[in-house]
């Protein structure tokens, strides 16, 4: 296996060391190969939002398994899904499942440019979509230009077709659209950028990007990939009132099994295939398994005010941590924290935390790879990259985050 791993992340090159390897994973807790135990704060990247091996969601997948993995056909349960997707979306009049959110924004792009009958798609640097070619694209030199694969074996032809723009730059949005605008199929971005760091984007940022996709003709594709159920029931899109044409799904809405999803307006979805021309499939879509284990986890967040109480820890975990980033920046080691709902990061280098890529200090990294390593051997586990983001989950409690943040404030000591 190439480096060992299944995705490269979990090598633990940014940080060194050997990556501990997990047997087994409970409620707030995973544990390694060699019985130690860490409270974890990576959640799988996203999808566990209840914590691991909830027993509603263990149910479920164990009772479904019983009747059938996997038919290849229509079956009742990804008909509860979707329901329960296009019910909470304020974007998706109908959507399609697919395996994963790399899938989604992929299918989503092939969508928009049927759509439209354009070529040209833009990202932002910072975000990120998944690894289709047409999304490992970075930005070139100059501004508002076209990108440079961040991939080998990407062909330049795709990245020719991809404008990379920087986030929170307000004339370099209007500086594309004003040269590029009738060529462009889709803008892709995160509901809240959440891949490097957390970089929520401003309200006149967001109005702007609406008024000039819908002026050009293209469509605004919100990727919910990690906000999506989330932030709330219906992510970021409902929160800030975004009116999106496309929207992709992922990690949540699987409920820790692989699935991912995208919708849009009815008009849009039409063209997908059978009903329309543009081709997607899937031999494992929308199987009963993995559509019981997401029906199950939405509905223990439905139940159990799963969005209020998760707010509620995130806000008291904010609280616990501030006066560890004001220490740390008053003694002359400047870290952030920034927040919203469960979704945490904190940015090494800054007293304030930045809203683009180009913000992150550099050499914030060093610094991360020592805390990371205090707290590993503290028994927490945050992401092994310092662009990554941490998440909070149902199954914590204000006592697992004192104990969390106590850990925090000796790793942040200690790593200076
Ligand atoms: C994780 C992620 C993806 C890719 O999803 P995979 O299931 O890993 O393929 C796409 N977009 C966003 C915003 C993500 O966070």
């Amino acid at each position: 296996m190439p480096g060992g791993v299944s995705s490269p992340v979990r090598a633990y090159l940014s940080v060194g060391g050997e990556p501990p390897f997990l047997a087994s994973a409970s409620g707030t807790r995973v544990t390694d190969e060699a019985g130690r135990e860490y409270l974890d704060f990576v959640g799988s990247w996203g999808p566990l939002i209840l914590g691991h091996a909830h027993p509603k969601v263990v149910q479920a997948i164990s009772e479904a398994a019983a009747k059938g993995t996997s038919y290849g056909a229509p079956c009742l349960a990804e008909i509860q899904l979707a329901e329960k997707v296009v019910e909470a979306s304020p974007v998706a009049d109908q959507i399609r499942f697919v395996n994963s959110g790399t899938e989604a924004t992929m299918s989503a792009l092939r969508l928009a440019r049927g759509v439209t009958g354009r070529d040209l798609m833009v990202k932002f640097n910072g975000c990120y979509h998944g690894h289709g070619d047409a999304f490992l694209v970075k930005s070139g030199s100059g501004l508002a230009t076209f990108g440079e694969s961040s991939s080998q074996g990407v062909p330049q032809s795709v990245a020719d077709s991809t404008g990379v723009l920087p986030l929170n730059d307000i004339p370099a949005l209007e500086q594309w659209f004003e040269v590029h605008g009738a060529q462009t199929a889709a803008v892709f971005v995160e509901g809240i950028p959440a891949n490097c760091g957390l970089l929520p984007q401003t309200k006149a940022w967001w109005n702007e990007l609406s008024a000039l996709t819908k002026k050009h003709g293209a469509l605004l594709v919100v990727d919910e990939v990690i906000t999506g159920f989330r932030l709330g029931k219906g992510g970021y899109c409902e929160i800030a009132e975004v009116e999106a044409d496309l929207v992709t799904y992922g990690k949540v809405i699987g409920g820790g099994l692989p699935v991912g999803a995208y919708g849009g307006r009815q008009e849009y979805m039409e063209l997908i295939s059978p009903q329309g021309g543009v081709y997607q499939a899937g031999t494992l879509s929308g199987n009963p398994l993995c559509m019981a284990a997401g029906l199950a986890a939405l509905k223990v967040l439905e139940t159990e005010n799963g969005w209020t109480r998760l707010e509620e820890l995130g806000a008291y975990w904010e609280n616990l941590l501030q006066p560890l980033m004001a220490r740390e920046t008053a003694d002359g080691h400047p870290v952030s924290l920034r927040r919203e709902a469960s979704i945490f990061w904190l940015c090494f280098g800054a007293d304030t935390p930045p809203l683009d890529f180009a913000g992150i200090p550099a050499d914030g990294a060093k610094r991360y790879a020592r805390f990371f390593h205090h707290l590993l051997n503290a028994g927490i586990m945050i992401a092994p990259s310092a662009y990554e983001v941490g998440f909070l989950n149902l199954a914590m409690t204000k006592q697992d985050l004192e104990i969390a943040a106590d850990a925090f404030g000796a790793a942040l000591e200690a790593s200076r």
